[in-house]
Formats: structure tokens, sequence, C-alpha cells
């Protein structure tokens, strides 16, 4: 391609033209939306709970909604940063459409799905159904397989049920979790986190 001084100048201001108007563009739409996430939230600290390292996270909290998360620059642990898993905590329950505004994930779970055995498909029941299901079968297994003694020592135990918290749970849903377990005498108890 020739190109005289003369169109290189012209070429060069077309350009930096465009980059402007779509820089301008840009600017826009994050200036749009970014003040409007955080207006009127409230700040409530918070830990992620993704791994056992213990982050700080700041989450801003609108109407009991999380509208946004972020480091906690006062945290000793992390001081604001963020690793990749603890940046996206945000996206637990909300994705960015293609004009990067955020909006509540459209595939989120929010009732419960249950597959009966030998069943190819899952159908929607309601909670008190679920919760019911879910307790009788812990107190049969646990009432089955219950160890009081193990040669001579007292061990009030059951090893037929494993019990593994979640990362996309809070720390004190966690805790609660782990209160249960012991509680029951589950003693295969783990996190993906370690936590
Ligand atoms: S997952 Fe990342 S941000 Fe979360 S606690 Fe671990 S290191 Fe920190």
């Amino acid at each position: 391609m020739n190109l005289s001084r003369r169109s290189f100048l012209k070429l060069a201001g077309a350009t930096a033209a465009t980059a402007a108007v779509v820089g301008t563009g840009i600017n826009k739409v994050v200036a749009e939306y970014e003040p409007v996430r955080l207006n009127y939230a409230r700040e409530v600290p918070n830990l992620c709970t993704f791994c056992g390292v213990g982050c700080g996270i700041i989450c801003h909290v609108e109407g009991g909604v999380v509208v946004n998360t972020e480091g906690d620059p006062d945290h000793p642990i992390n001081e604001g940063t963020l690793c990749s898993k603890g940046i996206s905590h945000y996206n637990i329950s909300y994705i960015y459409d293609v004009r990067g505004k955020s909006q509540p994930n459209p595939q989120r779970v929010t009732q419960v799905l249950h597959r009966k055995p030998g069943a190819s498909d899952y159908e929607v029941i309601d909670w008190d159904t679920a919760l019911e299901k879910i307790t009788r079968k812990i107190k049969e297994t646990r009432d089955a397989n219950f160890e009081t003694t193990d040669n001579g020592v007292t061990v009030n135990r059951t090893k037929a049920i494993s019990w593994l918290g979640s990362a996309f749970c809070t720390c004190e849903e966690n805790y609660l979790f782990h209160k249960i377990a012991r509680g029951i005498g589950a003693i295969n108890v783990d996190h993906c986190a370690r936590l």
C-alpha cells in the first residue's frame, strides 16, 4: 500500500477520531451503569468462601440483594486484592449481557429438582417434600449404621454418611453444616476448600 505523508496524516486523524467516538461510547456505557450499581448500597464485610485463604470481601447490598462485591482493602490477608475466583464472587448469581450490564443469571437453579431412581429427567418438588425426604434418609442411614464402641473405646459415630460443604455457601452456612454433621456422628466431613 502506497501511503503519502498527506494520506498518512489523514488516515491517522480519522483513526484517532473513530477511537475517540468509540471510547466515548464505552465510557458512556460504563458511566451509565457503574455509579448506579453502588448508589445507596450498604457495605457489608464478608469472607470469600472459595478457599481456605479467607480473603476479605466487601459486599454492596441494596434492598437485601448483593449488587456488587470487591476486595476489602482493610483486610489483613488480601489488603483489597482477590484472585480470579474471588473476583468472580458477584457472578454466583449474576451474569453480564453483551453491553456489560449485570443481570440475574437465568440459569440459576431456584427450585428443588428431584430425579427419581431410574428416571432420566428431573421433576420440580417443593421444599417441604425435599427436606422431609432428605431428613428421613439421613436418619435411617445413621440409625442403621451407628457405632457406639470400637475395640472398647466409645466412638459414637457413623461411617455410612459423608458430608461435603460447599464453596457456594457462606462461612456461616458451612459452620452450621459442620455442626449438623458432627451432631449426627458423621466423621467423613470435607469441603472443596478445606474450610
Ligand atoms: S479463592 Fe482467591 S479470593 Fe477467595 S479466599 Fe481463596 S485466594 Fe482469596
